[in-house]
Formats: C-alpha cells, structure tokens, sequence
C-alpha cells in the first residue's frame, strides 16, 4: 500500500487565479457583450525581442546539423550563459561568483518551490504578507507550515507589509531559520532601500538565517539608489541565496528559464551542528533531479545580454513601466491610494471606502469590466487591496485607466 504525503491534503483548495477565472468566466458567460481588460496575472503580453527570436533559430539550426549537435548539456547550465550572467548580472556591479556557483533552471518558480528540498523540514520559515503563493505552499508541501487557521498557517511567521509601515517588513520577533524575501515586490510592487536590505542581512549574519532572495523583478528597477542583487550588501554571500528569472525581464514566461545563485560561503546546520555547504546539496539535487534547460533556451537567454538584446529587452520593460506610469497617474487623478509601479510592474491599489479585497474585484469585475487580483490571496495583510500589473498592452492599460476615470 503506498501513503500519500499528507501534506499536501492540508493545501487550500481554493487557489487564488482558478477562483478568479471561475467568477471571470461566469461573468463573461452572463454578459457576452462586454469586453474585459484582463490585468490580473502577472504575464507578459509582448514578443520576445528579435535578438533572442534570432539566437534561438540559430541554436535550432546548430541542433539540426552533426558538427553542432548537443544532447544531454551539463544539467547546471552551459558555461556560454552562466558566464554572461556572471558577467552582466554580478561582474558590472563588482559581485563575483565562480562559474559553479550559478545554476539555470527552467525559471525561479521551480528554483523557489524546489530550494525547501535541501532543507530540514522543523526549519521555522518567515515570509513577507501579502507574498507569493508558491513560497507557502511548498512549504505546506514539506510540512513546514503546520496548520491552516484563520487565514494563517501557524507554525509561519508573517511580516506585515502595509501602508502603515510602507511596506517595510519588521525584523520578527522569534528567530526564524529561513526568511523569504521578494525585491522589487510582487505582489505590493515596493522595494527595499540599501540601508532597509542591510538591516536584514545583519539580522540574518547574527541569528543564522537563510535569506532565500527573490529577485525575479529586479530588470524593473528605475531609482539607481536601489540594490538589483541582495550580495550589493556586505556579508550577504554568507547567508543569501538568490533567485532570478528570464521570465519578465525578456518575456520567457512561455520559453522558461531562470537561475540561482548558491555561493559556496552560504552554510546551513546538521543536527549536530556541523556546517554544510548548500552549494554541494543544490548541485547533487540539481543534477539528481533536473536535466538542464534546453539548448535553444539557454541560447535564447544568453542573447538577452547581447548588445542589442540589452537594448531590445530594454524596450520591453520602458513598455511595460510606461504602462505602470499610466495606471500609476491615472488611478491616483481618480481618488484612489495607489502603491508599487516605480520600480516593479505591479500596482497595488487600497480599496476605496473601505471594501474588501474581493468586494472591490467584484466591484471592477462589473463596473469596469477590469480583472484585478483580490489581495487577500496574496496573505491576509493583502485584505483591503487589489493589485493590477502592468503587463497588459498599452491600449487596454489606457483603456481600463479611462474605464476607471468616468466610473470612479
Ligand atoms: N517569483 C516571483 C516573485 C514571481 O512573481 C514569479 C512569477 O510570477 C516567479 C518567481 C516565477 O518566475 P518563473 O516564470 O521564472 O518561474
């Protein structure tokens, strides 16, 4: 007989963006008429730029031809691209990693729901609230998170992020082992100052906590005073893992690419006090478990660094800050308390007259014909906010600002 991992019997049924394209598609069904702009999920909605297109057909080419062939490639990346992320990612801003401290995946989903593998189940685990899902349930998954109750798993420590502290997280008040961090912010689209990053680089160094860095959004970083990497800061090697992701800097959600950085210095415990590596552990998981991303991928992803791939990919993301730009001035001219869009592509807009999250969803669902995402299912300090990205096209983001204008 074999058993199942109970764990994942404790996961909420309810995930947020199948409830949200229930009610969309009930209410598409109901008013067939009526034209919905769709700024919910965070996917890109613009073609990959030419220079990746133009990479990738050669690397089709190169597989199509005995001389050039490859099967199965090293299952951490090939060299070609670790070495330019090593180089435009880290190098330009004086960080160094050796070559085998990098691994490309097929995006940081996997790497940030994949990571919990290496780690003891009894780990405390501390998120910022609102966050995204994946770092939760997976915790769920490994039986991390103890038992779900009123909105809450207890045994997580949650950081409220609010406008009443700016969005800055508290350090926590029990020590925690490992502590997720997301930079710029999905969903609340803030980010952390030089000083505010360092103070959790100190707490981490002092208490011997695992930093697990999210900076999947970090190509959307306008203000130069703000870091792009978590190792910016002095002593975060000791203590950091960062992940990144071709997802929204180059619109790869569909082609799929991204990697981590596990520097050799990041250690964590045995039971019997003795400090490991996570450099050795992610290495033997990665090469036991994942077979590498493809060739014509890791091809396309190493053209983002070329240098008109830079300056194409650069206009993907003017696009899409421009679009923030628009929903970021167009919501506030209508009343409304609007966060985030300055340096990340997500707007998070407080709910006006005190609605609920969902309560204001429905509201634009029918009044605007605008898909948003309810707070609340990003945590329950996403209660009483609604988060809109700015990925959708121009026309739709100028229509749903117009939509909102003569409503609202
Ligand atoms: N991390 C954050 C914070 C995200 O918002 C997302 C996607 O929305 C991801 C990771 C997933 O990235 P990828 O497409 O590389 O799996």
């Amino acid at each position: 007989m074999a058993f199942v991992n109970e764990h994942f019997l404790k996961l909420q049924n309810n995930y947020l963006f199948a409830d949200i394209a229930k009610k969309v598609n009930h209410y598409q069904a109901t008013h067939p008429g009526s034209r919905l702009i769709r700024l919910g999920i965070g996917d890109v909605t613009q073609p990959l730029a030419e220079a990746v297109r133009q990479a990738m057909h050669r690397a089709v080419e190169d597989l199509g031809q005995q001389s050039t062939f490859r099967g199965y490639g090293p299952e951490q990346g090939y060299p070609f691209l670790i070495d330019a992320i090593r180089a435009n990612d880290f190098e330009a801003r004086g960080i160094t990693f050796g070559a085998d401290e990098v691994f490309v995946s097929d995006g940081a989903k996997c790497d940030t729901g994949n990571i919990g593998d290496i780690l003891r189940k009894e780990n405390r685990i501390a998120v910022t609230d609102p966050v995204y899902p994946v770092y939760i349930d997976t915790n769920v998954m490994a039986g991390r998170a103890g038992k779900f109750a009123d909105g809450k798993w207890s045994e997580v420590v949650y950081l409220p992020c609010t406008a009443e502290n700016r969005f800055v997280p508290e350090l926590p008040a029990r020590r925690v082992d490992m502590l997720y961090l997301c930079y710029p912010n999905n969903p609340t689209g803030t980010t952390l100052g030089r000083e505010e990053l360092k103070k959790w680089v100190d707490y981490a160094l002092e208490n011997e906590t695992l930093i697990l860095y999210d900076a999947a959004y970090e190509a959307y970083i306008q203000d130069p005073d703000i870091p792009h990497s978590i190792y910016e800061i002095p002593g975060a090697e000791q203590v950091a893992i960062e992940f990144r992701s071709f997802s929204k800097t180059a619109g790869f959600t569909g082609v799929r690419c991204g990697f981590s950085v596990v520097p050799k210095s990041v250690k964590a415990f045995t039971q019997a006090g003795e400090k490991v590596s996570l450099n050795a552990l992610w290495n033997r998981r990665f090469t036991t478990k994942f077979n590498g991303a493809s060739y014509i991928t890791q091809r396309g992803a190493e053209a983002v660094y070329s240098p008109q791939g830079k300056q194409q990919v650069k206009a993907l993301i003017d696009y899409y800050m421009t679009n923030a730009g628009i929903l970021r001035e167009g919501l506030s001219n209508c009343g409304l308390e609007v966060y985030g869009g300055e340096n990340a592509p997500y707007i998070w807009l407080k709910t006006p007259g005190g609605l609920s999250s969902w309560e204001f969803f429905e509201q634009l669902l029918h009044e605007v014909n605008l898909v948003g995402t309810p707070g609340l299912g990003f945590g329950p300090s996403g209660e009483g906010y609604l988060r809109l990205t700015a990925f959708g096209l121009r026309e739709d983001t100028l229509e749903a600002v117009e939509r909102l204008t003569r409503r609202l």
